[in-house]
């Protein structure tokens, strides 16, 4: 329980400059991110100038080939960009992953789990113990046909 306590007084993390807000599709938080999933006009203006200056300095050994410079740069921070945001992506409250869940829910579910496995054991437990306890007898028929004889009675006496 006291962990329960811990968790639902959890403070929700911040991001400077998000780049948008939302909130989880399973628990609901608001959720910040800050890289996106496409680049944005700053990075585009970082490959420019980051191209210009290799430009600059290896002009004398590459001449008007600098020009290709920039197909290598801007991989790079393509591929930098995206592994930021798949980073960052999965709900630090829930663990939860959209682009997972797109992809396949079967491994979403598997990631969610184990999230909950590693961060949360005992409350895992908890629920697990809880399911077992349940009896399946309690859940059946045991107290209708109990009843049953009675509301017979009444109804016979009410007519
Ligand atoms: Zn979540």
């Amino acid at each position: 329980m006291k962990k329960l306590s811990s968790l639902q007084s959890k403070k929700f993390y911040r991001v400077k400059q998000p780049s948008h807000e939302f909130l989880c599709a399973l628990c609901s938080a608001p959720r910040q991110m800050r890289y996106s999933k496409h680049l944005s006009i700053q990075n585009y203006l970082q490959i420019l100038l980051l191209t210009l200056t290799a430009s600059y300095f290896l002009f004398p050994l590459m001449k008007a080939k600098v020009v290709f410079l920039l197909f290598p740069v801007w991989l790079i921070f393509e591929l930098g960009n995206k592994l930021l945001y798949r980073r960052e992506l999965p709900c630090p409250y829930c663990g939860f992953d959209p682009s997972w869940y797109r992809r396949d829910v079967r491994v979403a579910k598997k990631m969610v789990q184990s999230f909950w496995q590693t961060n949360y054991p005992d409350l895992v437990g908890q629920k697990e113990a809880a399911i077992l306890e349940q009896d399946p007898k309690s859940l059946g028929i045991q107290p209708i046909t109990n009843s049953a004889p009675e509301e017979a009675e009444n109804l016979s006496a009410q007519g």
